[in-house]
């Protein structure tokens, strides 16, 4: 099997780009033949190694996602071991279940993977969005920028999810097998680590046959 690994990124809505650059940047800190795909519709992804869930407005993707039905296509590659890393809103639409921290249940639509309950804006709005250094053990002893903009945070995960990182007491990153979720935006941390690391897994899943 050709050693080309083709990430996928939502194409929808959010820091699309910077996702695209952060990858790039990844697969070429590890030297690794990669190319990089916008997916929005079923059938982009088949044939995808790992997807990129980028922040922004978690409403508004998973109004479109769902518009193009493009949903259950992604949470049967997820459920078959797919790597794949939600950023922020990317996170909530991977969660099984979504509240606002003022207005409560806000029955979105999402992917559902990740057996994690998710509070938007658990650190308020728009004008308490700030930066921190962050302890990640699987990133090594370096800190790593915390970018967080209306950020999310898990407020109860389930049996199989491991909490990679805290602020404050607060849930902000969390790995469940082939799935990352961060409540802050590492695409936009000049620092391609979290990145890095689903370049490692997709070359992994890969090299196992691609699910198939
Ligand atoms: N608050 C946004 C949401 O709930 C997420 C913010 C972000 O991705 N920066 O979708």
């Amino acid at each position: 099997m050709s050693k080309t690994i083709t990430i996928g990124v939502l194409g929808f809505q959010g820091d699309i780009e910077e996702n695209v650059a952060a990858t790039r940047q990844a697969l070429d800190d590890l030297k690794v033949d990669g190319r990089i795909q916008l997916v929005k519709y079923a059938k982009d992804v088949e044939n995808i190694d790992a997807l990129i869930l980028p922040g922004g407005e978690s409403t508004v993707q998973s109004s479109l996602a769902a518009i193009q039905n493009s949903l259950p296509a992604l949470k049967n590659r997820i459920a078959n071991g797919m790597p794949v890393l939600g950023t922020c809103a990317g996170m909530i639409m991977l969660s099984k279940r979504v509240y606002d921290r003022v207005v409560g249940e806000t029955k979105q639509k999402t992917i559902g993977n990740l057996d994690v309950v998710i509070e938007r804006n658990a650190f308020g709005r728009q004008n308490d969005s700030f930066e921190t250094d962050l302890k990640i053990d699987m990133l090594g002893n370096e800190t790593f920028k915390g970018v967080f903009i209306r950020a999310p945070a898990v407020s109860e995960v389930g049996k199989d999810v491991e909490v990679i990182a805290r602020h404050e007491g607060k849930i902000v990153a969390v790995k469940q097998n082939n799935i990352i979720g961060t409540s802050f935006h590492p695409e936009l941390a000049g620092d391609a680590r979290i990145h890095e690391q689903i370049v490692k897994m997709a070359l992994d899943y890969h090299e196992k046959g691609n699910g198939k």
